[in-house]
């Protein structure tokens, strides 16, 4: 089977943390882990990326950690009681930056949230279960009246869409979370409710100043401030996720699916991995088979043009992880079989240094299509060679020797990558079979496409190779060895 060009994320919780259920996520085709840190406690955090090491270790697959932080999400503090009923046309009173209810009114923790909110918009909790309208403020109190009631309870999740410019994004537990992703050695830090490149630049900071790491970041684009400075976002992460989850309910639901194509493109053109996220198979936490309409959304998504798909309560807390996988994963591949061709991206709008290596990326497309080709190579270090043939969709794998397993995890979300730890700076015919899942023939072309860093720029080069002069292909060319050329000075 060659491999599977988009990427699975699956999302860990208690119903897949166990060391059997990793490993045979992993063996249905999980590219990345997800650890949700809005759950959990730090020693339980610590026990999952263990156990994901571990499985990834035995099953000698590199798979990459994303580690999500809460971030500002608003929730409502502790009722007084199991549950509260709302009814339509009662008015209620949000107390905000109290932690525990005071009488009837409604507990949020959060003092800013009585600031973001506006006389005559909505608030919805619960998913949207219940739906509020402001009727005023009244400094940390946010008197309003029930338009659509049900049930609450304590913790629900808080909307107030159109406002969040208040909001700080990073609260202490937060930044104990990064000090903690830190510690464990995630591969991508997942940053909830940007808004704009500022609150990437806070994270990014963080990571430099107190921890010495950069760690990709992955934008969550769920805000509809992020839509707006979508261009700025993008330009500061190193990936993006549609988070389709609070994205529907901070703007309207009707607005998602244009929201979700139009970051698609974006991405892509920026060459920027992006997730597609949430609900895709959501029946299946309770339920054996997807709906026809989940089958559709997956489909839709790789039609698109995403990176990767992701499941979140299917495979945290539903009834078996590894079967929604398994479907996640027959559902990309059907689909990749049936239109395996995306229309070349524009190299317009990339600026130098990338500029030359983009032209190359796009040719190297090219070739290896018109060619036949077997594989795409190219050594990595960064990943950034791989990332701009990804953004090209090409329809034979890219194969991406790494001097690192950290290197190789990193390429975890990007289309059509297959990372391959290969520390000794040699890749062995056997491992690009396995990798590409058949056997070449000597006569088998294999494209190699790559920088070298030059005293004063990136030189980008491309070699066609056979299987056979596994000399050629088989060595990392910064090594010394490039088809005779003389690389042996140049230095990353
Ligand atoms: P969450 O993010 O699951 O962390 O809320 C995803 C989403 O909002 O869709
Ligand atoms: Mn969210």
């Amino acid at each position: 089977m060659p491999p599977r060009a988009v990427r699975i994320v699956c999302t860990i919780g208690p119903a897949s943390r166990d060391p059997e259920s990793l490993a045979a996520l992993i063996g249905a085709g999980m590219d990345v882990a997800r650890i949700n840190f809005a759950h959990g406690t730090p020693d339980q955090h610590r026990e999952t990326v263990a156990r994901i090491r571990a499985a990834a270790a035995a099953a000698d697959r590199p798979v990459s950690i994303l580690q999500d932080l809460a971030g500002p999400k608003v929730r409502l503090g502790q009722l007084d009681g199991e549950r509260v009923r709302l009814v339509a046309d009662q008015q209620v009173t949000l107390d905000c930056g109290v932690a525990k209810a005071r009488g009837d009114e409604l507990p949020v923790p959060d003092a800013w949230f009585a600031g973001e909110v506006q006389p005559g918009g909505p608030i919805l909790i619960g998913d949207g279960a219940v739906e509020l309208e402001v009727l005023d403020v009244d400094e940390a109190r946010v008197h309003c009246r029930v338009v659509v009631g049900g049930e609450i309870s304590s913790g629900k999740g808080i909307n107030a869409p159109g406002g969040l410019s208040e909001r700080p994004l990073l609260d202490e537990k937060d930044r104990a979370d990064i000090a903690l992703g830190v510690e464990l050695g995630v591969d991508l830090v997942g940053v909830s409710y940007v808004r704009s490149a500022d609150d990437l630049h806070l994270v990014r900071g963080i990571l430099r100043d107190e921890h010495q790491c950069a760690t990709p970041l992955v934008a969550k684009i769920e805000t509809e401030l992020a839509l707006q400075n979508l261009d700025t976002v993008l330009a500061s992460c190193e990936a993006v996720m549609i988070a389709r989850g609070d994205l529907s309910l901070e703007i309207p639901y009707e607005r998602v699916p244009v929201a979700q194509k139009r970051i698609v493109a974006a991405a892509v053109r920026a060459g920027r991995p992006v997730i597609t996220a949430t609900q895709m198979l959501q029946s299946m936490v309770s339920a054996p088979r997807p709906t026809r309409a989940e089958i559709t959304d997956v489909a839709n998504a790789v039609l698109d043009g995403t990176d990767a798909v992701m499941l979140s309560d299917e495979t945290a807390v539903g009834i078996d992880p590894v079967r929604a996988c398994q479907a996640m994963s027959k559902i990309v591949v059907a689909t990749l079989e049936a239109y395996p061709d995306f229309p070349e991206t524009s190299v317009d709008g990339v600026d130098e240094p990338l500029r030359e290596l983009a032209f190359f990326a796009r040719a190297a497309v090219r070739i290896a299509d018109d060619l036949a080709v077997s594989a795409i190579l190219t050594w990595s270090r960064g990943g950034l060679a791989a990332r701009l043939i990804s953004r090209q969709r090409p329809t034979v794998p890219i194969i991406a020797p790494t001097r690192t397993e950290q290197g190789a995890r990193r390429l975890g979300l990007s289309y059509g990558v297959h990372a391959l730890p290969c520390p000794e700076g040699h890749l062995d015919r056997k491992r690009l079979e396995q990798a590409l899942g058949s056997v070449l023939d000597d006569e088998a072309s294999i494209l190699m496409v790559g920088h070298l860093t030059g005293e004063a720029r990136r030189i980008p080069w491309m070699a066609l190779t056979r299987a056979v002069d596994n000399e050629d292909w088989g060595r990392d060319p910064r090594e010394g060895r490039l088809g005779g050329l003389p690389v042996s000075r140049v230095q990353e």
